[in-house]
């Protein structure tokens, strides 16, 4: 049986050296190589044309930019488009990639699977099964650039996965966007559901990236029942930490609130945010409930209630967004694309139960 092809793509241009260490031009065509990859997605060492001939040729022997296959590409009618991508085991996660006039910007997934287990998500609800690795995750984001003649300028961390479980492989996907591609920080999104020593960890990291935390209620009763995240970290702690980070890394963090009818869309709700916010310039952007079948019997509020939560918040002098609605057709909110696969190729493992707040 011939020997697996090592893969390239995670890899920094300094990795890629030691691979050629053999050779007098080894830092040279590891930049070149690493340019090919990252800055142009490019797969093909046939088209790397700056490469010797016979370099090509053993790279073609022994190595393999990617292992990433693509197991379903659909473009919806506002033309988001979305792929289901695995490697070769037949565990797939999703990307998507969301075209705006100004900017493109894509979703990626940092899990096949999430194990946080909220009970609103599609992917929460599937289970988990691993954390992917940089070159899977930037992976996706190269496969998403070699779909569109723009540029993929803007990057958020809110596909399938919670980002700060991965962090160390997440850290090493942004300083490859950063480095190699050629983004800026500032352009790049994670989401998290509220990891508080992680997000100290990124903190020291001080990146100037953008961090947001999907809150979903201001009351410990209410995101109990919807994050089991919150029994370990409740809400004046994950959020007195995202105020640190704030104030650690100067960057302005954004919360995310997800509009659950009658669950969290309440007038006291929305009152009880005004208080737990003050003092921060920041942005709550509301997401109407995607509809899941959670067997809780979720659904989306109406639009009266929406802009009825929304009013409260904006009169208290709060920033208030509201997420657009793109890919509607080809279902593509967080984890229902995979979650319409599962048949076919899931094969998630038991979540690790949370411990519960002592
Ligand atoms: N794990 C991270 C990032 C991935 S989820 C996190 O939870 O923040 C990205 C966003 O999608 C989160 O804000 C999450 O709460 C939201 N989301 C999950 N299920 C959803 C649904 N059914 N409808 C709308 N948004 C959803
Ligand atoms: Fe995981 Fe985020 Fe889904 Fe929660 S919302 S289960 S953290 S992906």
């Amino acid at each position: 049986m011939a020997t697996a092809k090592q893969i390239l793509l995670g890899l920094d241009r300094v990795e890629l050296a030691e691979l050629f260490a053999d050779r007098k031009d080894a830092k040279l065509r590891a930049k070149q190589i690493a340019h090919h990859i990252y800055a142009r997605a490019e797969r093909d060492f046939d088209k790397m044309l700056d490469l010797p001939g016979e370099f090509r040729e053993h790279l073609k022997a022994n190595f393999l930019v990617s292992p990433l296959e693509v197991a379903t590409h659909k473009t919806s009618t506002d033309e988001v488009e979305k792929l289901l991508v695995h490697r070769g085991d037949n565990q797939v996660y999703e990307c998507v990639l969301l075209p705006y006039k100004d900017r493109v910007s894509c979703c990626l997934s940092s899990q096949v699977g999430c194990p946080m287990g909220c009970t609103f998500c599609a992917t929460g609800l599937g289970g988990f099964d691993r954390n992917l690795t940089a070159g899977e995750i930037i992976g996706q984001y190269l496969l998403l650039q070699s779909l569109t003649e723009r540029r993929l300028s803007h990057v958020v961390f809110m596909g399938m996965g919670e980002p700060l479980l991965n962090l160390k492989n997440v850290l090493k996907t942004l300083k490859l966007m950063h480095e190699e591609v050629g983004l800026s920080y500032r352009h790049i999104t994670i989401s998290t559901v509220g990891l508080v020593p992680q997000i100290k960890e990124l903190a020291k990291e001080n990146l100037p990236i953008h961090l947001a935390l999907s809150l979903h209620s201001p009351l410990d009763k209410v995101r109990d029942r919807l994050m089991p995240v919150n029994h370990k970290w409740p809400v004046k702690e994950v959020v007195g930490t995202m105020k640190d980070y704030q104030n650690t890394t100067g960057r302005k963090v954004t919360f995310e609130y997800l509009l659950i009818k009658e669950v969290n869309d309440t007038p006291e709700q929305a009152k009880a945010l005004i208080p737990l916010l003050k003092g921060m310039p920041n942005v709550i952007n509301l997401i109407p409930f995607n509809w899941v079948d959670t067997g809780q019997g979720f659904s989306r509020p109406e639009r009266e209630r929406v802009r009825a939560f929304r009013r409260i918040l904006e009169e208290a002098g709060l920033n208030v967004t509201e997420r657009v609605e793109r890919g509607h057709d080809i279902a593509a909110a967080c984890g229902q694309l995979a979650g319409q696969h599962k048949g076919k190729f899931a094969r998630r493992g038991i979540s690790e139960p949370l411990p519960v707040r002592s």
